[in-house]
């Protein structure tokens, strides 16, 4: 799995940040996280393939987080998209995309499954496919706002050739029929199990999303024991009266979240325009927990 940040900048863009947007590149899709004002041009400029985008999940329907969507939808419309999109993200979203329908400002003829939320109180799955699943939970916002956790599937263990040899077993389909997990019969009539050929199962990676929120409890639960927690950080703590007010984190404060919930790596982002650099608030976090990054935008990072 692979993280792209594609917007870091809270509430409104700067000539070196854009509005909120993330990618999560799976093996086969990529799922959107927000789609603030500008998204679909970065989308262009890391490389994405809108035909495989798969879901877009909006956390809340704040403009610099969700105002690049209908923009978006009308385009994968021009190209002609043909396959289905899923979106998830909080009540209203129909209303506004049936308004512009409406005007005859947005025409999306492929297939839209639309999942609106309007209260979450325990983490639930709101979007499953092959390789993984997205759960999601209310996070503490001025607004209903949801925090997602992307959850790779477990994968089977690696093949052990040596031993598939040892046994006989022909090179061929049969590696693929132990591999997926059945049982083959050989020529002599052995019956070779999986659990004979593959190393224990592997965990799936797993990320969180967590903007905008103040700190809480459910952001805790979403990035527990996570290998990458992406978590907004709008302030330094000198202005944490102005984060609560605002419902938003500082940088200690997504660290914090980040160390109780027992997260590998802490990615930040949603900095406030008043941080044209952003080391401070690098620093602040790294104080509380090391393994802290900066987004940046357009830039990878690996989970
Ligand atoms: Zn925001
Ligand atoms: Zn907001």
């Amino acid at each position: 799995m692979k993280v792209v940040p594609l917007g870091t900048s809270s509430g409104k863009p700067t000539l070196k940040r854009g509005l909120s947007a993330l990618a999560v590149v799976c093996e086969r899709e990529w799922l959107l996280f927000d789609c603030g004002e500008g998204t679909q041009m970065q989308i262009a400029r890391a490389g994405l393939s809108p035909s495989r985008l798969a879901a877009v999940f909006i956390t809340h329907l704040h403009g610099d987080h969700f105002n690049g969507l209908a923009g978006l939808l009308g385009t994968m419309g021009l190209d002609r998209r043909s396959q289905e999109l899923t979106v998830v993200g909080p009540v209203g979203i129909r209303e506004y995309l049936d308004t512009l329908a409406r005007l005859r400002t947005l025409f999306i003829e492929y297939p839209l499954v639309l999942r609106e939320f309007s209260a979450i109180s325990e983490l639930t799955v709101v979007y499953e496919a092959a390789d993984f699943a997205v759960s999601a939970h209310s996070l503490d916002h001025r607004v209903f706002s949801l925090g997602y956790r992307v959850e790779e599937r477990p994968k089977p263990g690696r093949f052990n050739l040596d031993r598939a040899r040892e046994l006989g077993i022909p090179e061929g389909p049969m590696f693929g029929v132990l591999q997926a997990g059945s049982p083959v019969k050989l020529d002599n009539g052995r019956i070779v199990e999986p659990k004979e050929i593959l190393g224990p199962e592997r965990a799936g990676k797993s990320v969180a999303y967590c903007l905008d929120t103040r700190p809480c409890a459910s952001s805790v639960e979403l990035a527990r024991g996570v290998d990458l927690l992406i978590h907004e950080a709008t302030y330094t703590n000198d202005l944490t009266e102005e984060a609560r007010q605002y419902g938003h984190s500082t940088a200690a404060q997504a660290a914090r979240t980040a160390l109780e919930a027992g997260a590998h790596r802490l990615l930040i982002t949603h900095f406030s325009t008043r941080y044209p650099d952003a080391a401070p608030l690098l620093d602040e976090a790294r104080a509380i927990f090391a393994e802290t990054a900066l987004a940046h935008e357009l830039s990878e990072v690996f989970v």
